[in-house]
Formats: C-alpha cells, structure tokens, sequence
C-alpha cells in the first residue's frame, strides 16, 4: 500500500507540530521520519494512524482519502515507543489483543492461529506463555511487532522503536527488523531520532525539522548531498564553514574561506561569482598530515576525543575557524599528537550550500 501526505498542518497553541508536510511513501518501501525531539515525528505517525487529526491537508491510502476514518479502519500496525504491553498478561494475550476491534473478535480457533503466524514471525512462538516482565528488552519489542502484525496489516508505524534497548541489541534489532519488514514487503514508517538508524535502515527518509520536511532522499544522497545547513548538521555533523565564490568552472567552484582558496564540486543549486555560500565538509574528509611543510591548510589540533576505532580531532586553522576531523584508526591522542598539522579535502567531499540555508526554503527553523 502506498501512503501519501498532502500538505498535513497541525498546530498545539502556537507549536506547528506539522507545517504543511506533504510526504509519498511507497508500496513496499520502508521510509523513515528523522528529527530532533519535538520536531513533529511522532504527530505524523499518529495522524496517518488516525489518532490524530490534522488541522488541514489530507492522508490517502492507495489513493483514497483516509482521513477522516477512525483508527480500527485504517488497517495499520502501530508500535509505541514505550510497547505499551500488559505486563501481567501472556505474550500470547498480549498478541491477541491487537485483534480486538471495537464490537468485534474472531472466532478463539482463527484468534489462536494468527496470534501463533505473528509470534512466529517475530521468533517468539517459544515465549508466548510467559509475561513481558519475564521476556529481555529486544523480546518484548518483538512482542510489541507481533502485536502489530496480528492484523496484517497494510502498513506498519513504528515509534522509536529500539530507544528503550542498549546499544548493542539496538545494532542486532536494526537488521532483524529490517529483514522482517522486507520479509513482509509491508509499507513501513519508522520514526527516530538516531541518524544511524535511519542511514543505516531505510530506503528513503525525510529529514523533519519544526514541524517540516528539510529534505527527502535516500540515506546516502542525504549525508552525501544535503540541501542545507540543517540536514548537513543533523546527519553526521559537518563542519560548516563561510565563504565566497570567486570562480566558476567546469562545475566546480572556487570558494574562498577565511583561511584560504578551497576548491567544491558539488552543489545542489548553480551559484554565481561572488555567491555567498556556506561549505559543508563531514569531519571523516579532512586528511591530516603532521608537520607544516606539506600541502593543505595549515592547523593546530586543539584537542583530541578518543571514541576507540575513530577519534574525533578538534582544529584550528589559521584565521581561528575551528573544525572536526574524524580519523578511523587514530594515530594520536591528546599526550601525544603534532603541534602543527595540514588538512586537505577532496574536492568532491565539498558540499556549497546557500549562506542563509539554516532550513527550510532558505529561512531560520521557527524552533
Ligand atoms: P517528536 O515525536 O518529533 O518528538 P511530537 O510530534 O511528539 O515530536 O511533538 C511535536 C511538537 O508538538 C512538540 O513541540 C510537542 O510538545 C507538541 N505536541 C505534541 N503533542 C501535543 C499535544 N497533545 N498537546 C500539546 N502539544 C503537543
Ligand atoms: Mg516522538
């Protein structure tokens, strides 16, 4: 089933928790809603699940307008951040009980089998007597999915799903849960806060910020290419330096930053000689040499942050920019590092953006 959004608007008081979000996911595709907290993700899962209604804009399933029906016919499979399981009911129950429709229930032998093909699916037929206070975390998040799925439904909506595991189990449930849904070939909307989650789990994604979508595209034309200043910070944290374009030429522009002339071949928009830009460069792009006699920038390496297979270094180039370089492998640390280092870029790891691109349509996010 595919889902579409046109131009949804819901506000609390003067919080635009939706701000004119028009979004088309596809049949079988699994699309993420990315955003810091309270940028509206959770208010779009609910109103495509009909738990809530928009103050304007409509959601079409299939091509049909939806949206004024109630929750039960809409044929979704929600998953709660909190799971939202009763504790002291079995799995099994617990199961069952996505299978309660207002004024209807099947039959005990139909509601035992499809609880039984849900349990299954999520590898659970084992535990299904047993309590969710007696299950591990990641096992009654899957109870929780199987909950969802009794109904088969046309489309799963899952909220921050893996937020209330550890990391490690967070790591191994990314890939279960994405084998599951693309098992099922369900329409899945996974909302998350955790960009690694999304890079590493979607199809496509839309980054959300204030209640708007910044940008919509598959997770490596989102790190690769963002559009602004938002999507380039919020994934992956770039370094976002000023400048101004001095040449244009064979699709490459020559910017000059306040520590020197960088060369940029990739810019979602054409600019002009003299453009104001901002330069977006990932931390992982910049090759630090040690010694001042080689090419590159010139810097000193402020301080380092020990992360185990990377470190992060902090840099000051010549005219006082800071800036972050990521190393795998780190070859220093803080006590022992080079006073003076170069760092260079390729080219083509240079994105220019707009000046004023903070978010949306050029304009500073309203939160
Ligand atoms: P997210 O899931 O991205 O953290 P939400 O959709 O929960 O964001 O919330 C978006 C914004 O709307 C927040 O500012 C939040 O405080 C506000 N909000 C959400 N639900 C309500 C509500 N029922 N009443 C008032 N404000 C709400
Ligand atoms: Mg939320």
């Amino acid at each position: 089933m595919n889902i579409t959004l046109k131009r949804i608007t819901k506000t609390y008081g003067d919080v635009a928790a939706a701000a004119d979000v028009s979004l088309e996911i596809r049949d079988g595709e699994t699309f993420f809603l990315l955003g810091p907290s309270g940028c509206g993700k959770t208010t779009l899962l609910r109103i495509v699940a009909g738990f809530c209604a928009p103050d304007s804009g409509v959601v079409l399933f299939d091509g049909v307008d939806v949206t004024a029906r109630p929750p039960h016919e809409r044929r979704t499979g929600m998953v709660f951040q909190n799971y939202a399981l009763w504790p002291h009911m079995t799995v099994e129950a617990n199961v069952a009980f996505g299978l309660t429709v207002p004024g209807r229930q099947p039959p005990a032998e139909e509601r035992r089998r499809r609880v039984r093909e849900a349990l299954c699916k999520v590898r659970l037929v084992d535990q299904a007597e047993r309590t969710p206070t007696q299950l591990s975390g990641g096992q009654q998040q899957r109870v929780a999915l199987a909950r969802a799925l009794v109904i088969n439904p046309d489309c799963l909506l899952l909220d921050e799903p893996l937020s209330n595991l550890d990391a490690k189990l967070r790591l191994d449930m990314r890939i279960e849960i994405r084998r599951l849904v693309k098992e099922l070939g369900i329409t899945t909307l996974y909302v998350t806060h955790d960009q690694k989650e999304a890079l590493s789990m979607a199809d496509r994604c839309a980054v959300l910020n204030g209640g708007r979508v910044e940008q919509v595209g598959v997770p490596r034309a989102l790190y690769e290419r963002p559009v602004n200043r938002f999507t380039a910070d919020f994934l992956g944290g770039a370094n976002l330096i000023p400048g101004s374009v001095t040449a244009v030429r064979d699709g490459r522009l020559t910017v000059n930053t306040g520590f020197g002339v960088w060369e940029c071949a990739a810019f979602a928009k054409p600019f002009a000689v003299g453009a104001r830009v901002t330069l977006s460069v990932r931390p992982e792009s910049l090759v630090l040499t040690p010694g001042s006699g080689t090419p590159g920038f010139p810097a000193v390496i402020r301080d380092v942050l020990y992360l185990g297979e990377t470190a992060e270094y902090r840099l000051t180039a010549a005219n006082g920019t800071e800036l972050k370089a990521l190393e795998m492998n780190p070859r220093w640390t803080a006590d022992a590092r080079p006073a003076d280092v170069r760092f260079s870029v390729d080219p083509t790891a240079v994105v220019a953006l707009p000046a004023d691109s903070n978010s949306h349509d050029g304009k500073t996010a309203g939160s």
